[in-house]
């Protein structure tokens, strides 16, 4: 067999470096062609000499002479900046590309490599929560797939294999809770960063832990399976599952539903979109139920952790209203992390944000630019003149 030729984007965070310890495990099906990265060039380097990488892009210009100078004698090619990103995307040689950077900036790349015709698999979920119908309609144009990382979505992905002609139902994703799970908004006033950062079952980047944290995440998540796999709002559910065994079930016409279960790792899902739709051995632990006797289930509690019950009202309200909600809570994440606010504040920022933005619908790539760099002034502002009031 070929070996799949892989362009990963964001190669130096949680996702990517998780993405070349599964390439590692499979040096028989795949091959590294591009690593992108935005600022931690001593990582980026140590990875292209490792897996041999021919491009690799820096995202901040200023590093392009240490990246450049390393890099040099092993003759692999190196460019800076967001346009070469997504130039080096139009690359023959690429077959795949994992969208594993964070936030909005992922979103130029993912259209991109799909108008290059370009299989994305996709863990980069703010892409989709911003630009869900443009990204998808894309993908249709050019006849890409997409294949989702996010293990809640593959998840479902695993399950509705082979069942092309069976319409799904009810998709019901599963969240951890969190490390606030059964705690009060009164708790919730005092948490620090630093608790924040403790996720009970998940190791991952700094921005999705704290939406972890808040259940923000689980809200981006609805709007990522809406866009995925073409579903209804209210086709789509959330339960709480502590053990993060279950990664999410479909419900199908018949009443029957199907569940996905492994570890928390994310390795799998990673493996499974990189290699789909083959499965590869495992580089990694597997579930065992004698050691994982008791797995149970609860509803959110959404009137303490807004931001769900937030994002389920943006995604019933669509058009620009993900974007703005994406950008806002960007801001407040960055905000808390900075000490510049307090947790509940998140909430409240991205409510006062989505209050004030103007609501549009049909939007261009522009205009959602354009949204998400309002909605990141108007939450700034809130932020530097401290009129936040916290309902507590
Ligand atoms: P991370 O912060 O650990 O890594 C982010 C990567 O993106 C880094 O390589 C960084 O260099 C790059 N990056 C950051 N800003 C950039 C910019 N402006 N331009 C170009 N590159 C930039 O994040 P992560 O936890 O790996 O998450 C990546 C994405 O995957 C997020 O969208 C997240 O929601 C999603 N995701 C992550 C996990 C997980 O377990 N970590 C699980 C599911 C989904
Ligand atoms: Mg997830």
């Amino acid at each position: 067999m070929m070996k799949r030729r892989i362009a990963l984007l964001g190669s130096t965070g949680s996702i990517g470096t998780q993405a070349l310890e599964v390439i590692a495990t499979h040096p028989d099906d795949f091959s590294v062609e591009l690593l992108t990265a935005n600022s931690n060039a001593s990582l980026l380097i140590k990875q292209a000499i490792r897996f041999n990488a021919a491009t690799v892009v820096i995202g901040r210009k200023e590093l392009f002479n240490e990246v450049n100078n390393a890099l040099l004698p092993h003759h692999i090619k190196v460019f800076a900046g967001e346009e070469s990103v997504l130039q080096c995307l139009a690359m023959e040689s690429i077959d795949l590309v994992l969208a594993a950077m964070v936030g909005f900036a992922g979103l130029k790349p993912v259209i991109e490599a799909l108008k290059n015709k370009k299989p994305v698999a996709i863990a980069n979920k703010e892409a989709l929560v911003v630009a869900g119908d443009l990204i998808t309609r894309i993908a249709a144009e050019n006849k890409t797939a997409i294949l989702p990382v996010d293990s809640e979505h593959s998840a479902v992905f695993q399950c509705i294999q082979g069942e092309l002609l069976n319409p799904i139902r009810k998709v019901i994703l599963t969240a951890s809770g969190g490390p606030f799970r059964g705690k009060d908004k009164k708790f919730l006033e005092g948490v620090t960063p630093h608790q924040a950062l403790q996720h009970p079952n998940w190791s991952m980047g700094a921005k999705i832990t704290i939406d972890s944290a808040t259940l923000m995440n689980k809200g981006l998540e609805l709007i990522e399976a809406k866009w995925l796999f073409g579903l209804k709002p209210e086709q789509i559910e959330v339960i709480v599952h502590p053990q993060s065994i279950i990664h999410s079930m479909v419900e199908f016409e018949d009443g029957s539903m199907k569940a996905q279960m492994g570890l928390p790792d994310m390795k799998l899902p990673i493996q499974y979109a990189l290699a789909y739709p083959k499965r590869l051995s495992p580089g990694f632990t597997n579930f065992n139920f004698a050691l994982n006797k008791n797995l149970t289930f609860e509803y959110p509690d959404e009137e303490t952790f807004r931001c769900l019950a937030i994002a389920r009202q943006v995604m019933i309200k669509a058009g620009n209203a993900p974007c703005a909600m994406n950008a806002a809570n960007e801001i407040a994440v960055a905000g808390f992390l900075n000490n510049e606010i307090r947790f509940n504040d998140i909430p409240t920022l991205v409510q006062l944000c989505l209050d004030k933005i103007e609501f549009k619908t049909g939007c261009t790539f522009e205009e959602y630019q354009q949204t998400d760099e309002q909605a990141r002034h108007i939450t700034r502002e809130i932020i530097s003149h401290k009129t936040i009031t916290s309902p507590v």
